[in-house]
């Protein structure tokens, strides 16, 4: 792993409180320090698998070498190429740099979803009405 990390941070803030021009979830290294934040979803489980995948896509993503600001670049040259589609992730484009830490990301959460018995339509909806209500989202 190119960062040496001695520590996770996980919270659950408001929408507003995401770094500028991010929605729903976010990573990024402060020091040796990974920060994740996710805001609160309707239920303690869903804010949970959503945590998860954060942290996994971040964990997964440093492995790779991809900085944040490969990250935010990406996420925000998709977003002004899909302001109103807020069903496209931009984990799951072929060009995006971290689609391989967003896909493990997804199966992990998939399993503690299933683990869970949560239903994953109506929770990848609520996720997708994040990215509306917030402008863009990198879920
Ligand atoms: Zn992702």
């Amino acid at each position: 792993m190119s960062a040496i990390i001695n520590k996770i941070s996980i919270k659950i803030i408001l929408n507003e409180d995401m770094r500028p021009g991010i929605g729903g979830a976010d990573w990024y290294l402060e020091n040796d320090v990974l920060q994740v934040r996710v805001v609160r979803l309707s239920t303690q489980k869903r804010t949970m698998e959503l945590a998860v995948h954060e942290t996994t896509e971040a964990l997964v993503a440093l492995e790779q070498g991809i900085t944040v600001k490969q990250v935010d670049d990406y996420d925000m040259a998709f977003e002004k190429k899909h302001p109103e589609n807020h069903g496209l992730n931009a984990g799951d484009q072929s060009d995006c740099p971290y689609k391989r830490a967003h896909c493990a990301a997804t199966a992990i959460e998939r399993i503690l979803a299933f683990a869970w018995d949560e239903n994953w339509q109506e929770y990848d909806d609520e996720l997708s009405k994040i990215g509306c209500e917030s402008g863009e989202s990198n879920v």
